[in-house]
C-alpha cells in the first residue's frame, strides 16, 4: 500500500515536472518568436519615426538657407511679411505645427502663427543652433499642453557668422497618427524616462520607469507595473485598463540620434495560450501512459500473485508427497524388517512344531531298534544267527533313516543366510516331504510323487526352498484334514522350471489375497494360522528371481505353482 502510494507520488512528480518542462520550453520558445517579431517591428517603428523627423530636419536646414529667410535675418527690421508668408506655407504643407526665424538674439522675426517678437532664446535648441549646429528637442508647450519635437538650423551671413535661427516645431501627433493601429505598444521614453511618443493613449506622458509609489513629475500612477524575468525575457505586468495587456513582454532600442530609447510592449497572452495548450496536452500524455503503466504493472502483479499461490500450492503437494513418500518407505523399511523378524519368528516356530513331530518320528525307530537289539541277543543265544543278522540289518536301515531326519533338522535350523546356489529340486522335494511326513500322515494325505529321472538343477536357497515347500504342504494338510491326495510335479516351461503342488481340499476363498501377510481363514489359537505362511514364501521366491502363484482348479482343490531360473549350466546327477 505504502509502495503504490509512494509511486503514485513519483508518478505525479515525474508527470509534474514533464508537464511544467514542456510548458516552461513552449513558453520561452514562444516568448523568444514574440520578442524576434517585437524587436523587428520596434525596428521599424523607430526607423519609420527617425524617418519622418528626419523630413522635418531636412526642411529646417533647407528654409535656413532660404535667400528670403536670409535676407531678413540679415536686416531684422525689414518687413516680414514676405518670410511669414513663405514661411506659413512650408508649414501648411509638411504640417508643421510652426516654423519662425529669429535674430540672434532669440527674437522672433518671422513666423508661421502668430507670435512675432516671441524670446525664443532660453531654448537649448536655439544655443545649439547658435553655435552653427543642428539644435533638436522635445518639449510640452506650456500654453496648449501639445507635446513637440523642435529643430533649429543656423542662418549664416554670406560672411560666416551665424546671424539668425530658424526654427521649426512638429506635434508628435503628426508622426503618432501613422502607426496608431498597430497591434503591438510602441512607445518612445525620453531620457526623464517619459513616454513622450506612443501609439497608445494610455502611455503619454507616463512615466514608466517608476515602480508603484515611487513619486514622478508626471502622473506615474496611470500605469501600475511589476518587472519580471522569464527566462531572458522581461515581462511587464500591467494594470493599464482595458486597452493595455495584463502581461506583456517588453522590448527596447536606443535611439540615440533623437535622444530616445523605443520601448515596445508585446501582449505574451498568445504565447501563454500555446505553453497552456501544449501543457495540457502533456499531461494528458502522461496521464495516458501512467495509466497504461499502471494496467500494465496491475496485470504483472495479478500474474504474479497467480504464480506465486501456484508455487505454493506445487511446493506444499510437493512437501505433502515427499512426506508421504517418507512415511511410505519407512514403513516398507519397518514392514521389511518386521518381516525378516518373521520369517525368523516363523522358523523357530515351525522349528517348534517339527521337534514335537521329530521327537516323536525318532522315538519309534528307536523303540524298533531297542525290540530289535533285544530280539537280536536272544536270537544269538538260541544260536538264531542268521535271524540274528537280519535284526541287525533292520536296525541298521533304522539308523540311516533316523540319520537322515536329523540331517534334515540341522540343514533346516541353519541360520538363514546361505547364499543362492545351484539347487537340486527334485531332493529339496524329498527332503520336505521326509519333514512333512508326519504331518501329513496325521491328515490321512497320500503324496503323488514321482522324482525326476535326472536332477532339476535350480538358482535358489536349498533351506528355503525347503521351507516354501513344506508350507505348501503344510496348507494342503490344513485343507483336507479329512484326507485327499497332494500330487507334485516339475515341468520345464518356457526356459524356467515350473514346481507344481496340488491337493483335493476345498480350493482357496480368496486366491487374490492369499499372499498377503496375515491373511488367513484358519482359526486363531488352531495349530498354525499366523497368515504368514505364503507371504514369506512369497518373499523368498521374489528372491531367487522367481515367482510364486496360486489359483484354484477347475475340478477342484487349489494349485500352486512356483516358477524359478534353472541353474546357469545343467549339472550331473
Ligand atoms: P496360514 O496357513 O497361517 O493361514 P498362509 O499364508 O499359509 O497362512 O495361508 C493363508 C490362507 O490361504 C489360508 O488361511 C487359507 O485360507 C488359504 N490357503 C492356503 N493354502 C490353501 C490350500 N491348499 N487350500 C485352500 N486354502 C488354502
Amino acid at each position: 500500500m505504502i509502495r503504490r502510494a509512494l509511486a503514485l507520488l513519483v508518478f505525479l512528480a515525474l508527470a509534474g515536472s514533464v508537464t511544467g518542462g514542456i510548458w516552461w520550453r513552449s513558453l520561452s520558445d514562444a516568448l523568444a518568436r514574440l520578442e524576434d517579431r517585437g524587436r523587428a517591428d520596434l525596428a521599424l517603428a523607430g526607423d519609420r519615426l527617425l524617418g519622418q523627423l528626419q523630413r522635418y530636419r531636412e526642411m529646417t536646414v533647407l528654409m535656413a538657407d532660404h535667400p528670403e529667410v536670409l535676407r531678413l535675418a540679415l536686416d531684422p527690421e525689414a518687413d516680414a511679411g514676405q518670410a511669414d508668408r513663405l514661411l506659413r506655407r512650408t508649414a501648411d504643407m509638411t504640417r508643421s505645427d510652426e516654423l519662425v526665424l529669429t535674430d540672434r538674439f532669440g527674437k522672433v522675426i518671422a513666423s508661421s502663427g502668430p507670435d512675432h517678437g516671441a524670446d525664443m532664446s532660453s531654448g537649448p535648441y536655439f544655443r545649439r543652433a547658435m553655435q552653427g549646429a543642428l539644435g533638436f528637442h522635445h518639449e510640452i508647450d506650456r500654453s496648449s499642453g501639445r507635446r513637440l519635437f523642435v529643430y533649429a538650423a543656423p542662418v549664416f551671413s554670406p560672411e560666416g557668422p551665424v546671424v539668425g535661427t530658424l526654427i521649426t516645431r512638429v506635434e508628435t501627433e503628426a508622426v503618432e497618427v501613422i502607426w496608431r493601429g498597430e497591434p503591438m505598444i510602441v512607445f518612445f521614453t525620453d531620457t526623464d524616462g517619459i513616454a513622450f511618443v506612443s501609439n497608445r493613449d494610455e502611455l503619454v506622458l507616463v512615466r514608466l520607469d517608476l515602480l508603484p509609489g515611487e513619486e514622478g513629475t508626471v502622473p506615474a500612477d496611470l500605469l501600475r507595473r511589476e518587472v519580471r524575468r522569464i527566462d531572458r525575457h522581461e515581462i511587464w505586468d500591467l494594470d493599464g485598463g482595458p486597452y493595455l495587456p495584463a502581461r506583456a513582454l517588453h522590448l527596447t532600442r536606443p535611439l540615440p540620434v533623437i535622444e530616445m530609447t523605443g520601448e515596445a510592449l508585446v501582449d505574451i497572452a498568445p504565447a501563454e495560450r500555446q505553453a497552456m495548450l501544449e501543457a495540457l496536452l502533456a499531461a494528458a500524455a502522461c496521464i495516458v501512459i501512467g495509466t497504461a503503466i499502471y494496467a500494465l504493472l496491475e496485470r504483472r502483479r495479478a500474474l504474479a500473485v497467480q504464480l506465486a499461490t501456484e508455487a505454493e500450492a506445487n511446493a506444499r503437494l510437493e512437501s505433502r508427497v515427499e512426506e508421504r513418500t517418507r512415511e511410505l518407505s519407512d514403513a516398507n523399511d519397518q514392514l521389511q524388517r518386521a518381516q525378516a523378524d518373521l520369517v525368523r519368528a516363523g522358523k523357530l516356530s515351525a522349528l517348534g512344531q517339527m521337534s514335537a513331530g521329530i521327537s516323536h518320528e525318532l522315538n519309534q525307530p528307536l523303540t524298533a531298534i531297542r525290540s530289535y537289539a533285544e530280539n537280536a541277543g536272544l536270537f544269538l543265544d538260541r544260536g538264531q544267527n542268521d535271524k540274528a543278522v537280519e535284526n541287525l540289518g533292520r536296525i541298521n536301515d533304522l539308523a540311516h533313516r533316523m540319520g537322515r531326519i536329523i540331517k534334515n533338522l540341522r540343514a533346516f535350523a541353519r541360520q538363514e543366510s546361505e547364499a543362492m546356489s545351484d539347487v537340486d529340486l527334485g531332493q529339496v522335494v524329498a527332503a520336505s516331504l521326509e519333514l512333512s511326513e508326519a504331518r501329513l500322515r496325521a491328515a490321512g494325505v497320500t503324496v503323488d510323487w514321482t522324482p525326476p529321472v535326472r536332477a532339476v538343477w535350480v538358482r535358489g536357497g536349498e533351506v528355503r526352498l525347503q521351507q516354501v515347500l513344506m508350507n505348501l504342504l503344510a496348507n494342503a494338510a490344513d485343507a483336507m484334514e479329512a484326507g485327499g491326495l497332494v500330487t507334485i510335479r516339475i515341468d520345464r516351461i518356457a526356459g524356467r522350471v515350473r514346481l507344481t503342488v496340488t491337493d483335493t481340499g476345498p480350493g482357496i476363498a480368496e486366491p487374490d489375497r492369499v499372499f498377503d501377510p496375515f491373511y488367513s481363514t484358519k482359526e486363531v489359537g488352531a495349530s498354525e494360522g499366523m497368515g504368514l505362511g505364503l507371504s514369506i514364501s512369497y518373499g523368498i521366491v521374489k528372491s531367487f528371481g522367481g515367482a510364486i502363484s496360486g489359483r484354484n482348479r477347475p475340478e477342484g482343490g487349489a494349485e500352486f505353482m512356483i516358477e524359478l531360473d534353472p541353474a546357469r549350466k545343467a549339472r550331473a546327477a
